[in-house]
């Protein structure tokens, strides 16, 4: 078999989780599996460059060397402990990389300028580092392994610095430059970043490295692509949220792609499309504890008993109304409202609608309320409609389940339960699809909502032969 396996932040985060890391993969290895390895950044790290780029933006005296020197020990640390012997040398090759970083950070200080390609190039070097260690590692172990980066690697994207794409084009280039590899060696590729055609460092959006896995399954024609996390799998609902929330054995493209949407950070919502093309299987495992099935992404729904299967809650999300008469039956107000939008790249979540027409309603990042404030508000002067308003205090629920598909009451029970608890409900949408009904509520009541659900749907009674 042909795997690509990507380790998630927490399971690289120390000495103690890189030593599994390398456990599982050299375990696969030595069944006589090729093996592919995706790295993220040790957890925490990315959000240090982040905080740190932005202070020798911000901050008059900056000097990153105390934060320089805080990320070579934590990797000297992990070195020291898994890969003794190799420690040396993959140290200096961490130092050199830490050299270049400390150069473009004194420059963003200098210029007091942040660009979106000098963050990118920024940011990356997370994974840089721990690629190194892990290679490191399983080198230590006996087996021949080499940190690759994600650019070498052949993640061919677009130039949408900090959310870029990849190009249809990576495919070919991974398999020359990857699957020549897999007979002799282990690579471990840097995660979460690719480059443009140009050679300029792109990063794929936050929690990035999910997607660079399946971009690279795709590319290594890989039977199987594996995320371990520090979750047994994919779950009825975030555990931190839930602490009843269960593992579901098995989920569909579809429902895992409404989840990670949703709010999911067990997967990066870009992570499903390209192992879907491929009819790839993607499972979710546990490092820490790894014969656990975890969860399987399947093409078609295994059939469930379950109507719902699980829930997500984001709050991090803003309300936009766009009002008034004017809009009743005339052509060319969406276009308008989503031209405007698209034209300050404002992601839109979710739409309604209301059949007055009198009403559209829109879900957008928080992030990106000032721009589509800013977007719509020509929209108003222009008369195409009297009111926009925007509300930041609101939360999204979804309720993903195939199984809702032709399901008649599911809203009722939703909405029901709801009622009960005496939360109100201010905009709803059901896609196409019917495999997710969302809908937006008080920020404040998005917990009790999920909470009532969870029960309504009985999810902590999940089963293992669902
Ligand atoms: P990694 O660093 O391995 O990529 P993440 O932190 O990005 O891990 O994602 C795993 C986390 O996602 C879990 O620890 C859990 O708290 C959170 N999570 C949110 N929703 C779910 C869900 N439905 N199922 C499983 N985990 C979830
Ligand atoms: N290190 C990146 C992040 O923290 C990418 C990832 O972990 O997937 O967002
Ligand atoms: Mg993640």
């Amino acid at each position: 078999m042909r795997y690509l396996m990507k380790f998630g932040g927490t399971s690289v985060a120390d000495a103690r989780s890189i030593g599994r890391v390398a456990g599982i993969v050299g375990g696969a290895r030595r069944e006589g599996h090729e093996v592919a390895v995706v790295v993220s950044a040790m957890r925490g790290i990315t959000d240090g460059l982040i905080a740190c780029a932005g202070e020798m933006v911000t901050t008059a005296d900056a000097e990153p060397g105390p934060f320089l020197a805080a990320v070579r020990e934590r990797q000297a640390a992990a070195l020291a402990e898994v890969a003794p012997d190799y420690a040396e040398a993959a140290l200096l090759e961490i130092e050199t990389r830490l050299a270049s970083l400390g150069n473009v950070l004194r420059a963003v200080h200098a210029l007091r300028e942040l660009t979106p390609r000098s963050r990118d190039y920024i940011i990356s070097f997370g994974e840089r580092f721990s690629a190194i260690v892990v290679a490191a590692a399983l080198r230590q172990l006996g087996f021949r392994s080499e940190p690759l980066d994600g650019c070498a690697a052949g993640i061919l994207t677009d130039g949408n610095h900090g959310e870029a794409v990849a190009l249809p084009g990576s495919g070919e280039r991974i398999r020359e430059r990857v699957v020549p590899l897999l007979a002799g060696s282990i690579p471990v590729i840097m995660g979460f970043m690719g480059c443009t055609e140009e050679g300029s460092v792109t990063t794929l959006g936050r929690s990035g490295s999910d997607y660079s896995a399946a971009v690279l399954a795709a590319g290594i024609d890989a039977d199987e692509c594996w995320i371990w996390t520090d979750v047994d799998g994919v779950m009825t609902c975030d555990p931190r949220l839930i602490p009843g929330a269960r593992v579901i054995p098995a989920v569909s493209y579809l429902e895992a792609m409404e989840l990670s949407y949703f709010g999911a950070k067990v997967l990066h919502p870009r992570s499903i499309e390209p192992a879907m093309a491929r009819e790839i299987t993607i499972r979710v495992k546990n490092t820490f504890n790894p014969d656990h099935p975890g969860t399987v992404l399947v093409a078609d729904g295994v059939p469930s008993r379950r109507i719902v299967k699980a829930l997500t809650f984001i709050d991090r999300v803003a309300l936009v109304n766009c009002t008034g008469v004017q809009m009743i039956g005339r052509p060319g107000v969406a276009k308008a409202i989503f031209a405007a939008l698209a034209d300050r790249a404002v992601n839109v979540m979710m739409i309604s609608q209301g059949s007055s027409e009198a009403n559209i309603s829109l879900i957008v990042d928080e992030g990106h309320l000032e721009a589509a404030v800013g977007a719509l508000e020509p929209l108003v002067a222009s008369g195409l409609f009297r009111q926009l308003s925007s509300d930041s205090d609101v939360a999204v629920v979804a309720v993903v389940g195939s199984g809702m598909a032709g399901a008649p009451g599911t809203g009722g029970r939703i909405f029901s339960a709801l009622g009960r608890e005496g939360i109100n409900v201010m905009m709803i949408s059901q896609g196409s699809s019917e495999a997710n009904i969302s809908f937006v509520v008080r920020a404040g009541d998005g917990p009790a909502a999920v909470r009532a659900l969870h029960d309504e749907f009985r999810l902590s009674e999940f089963c293992d032969d669902e």
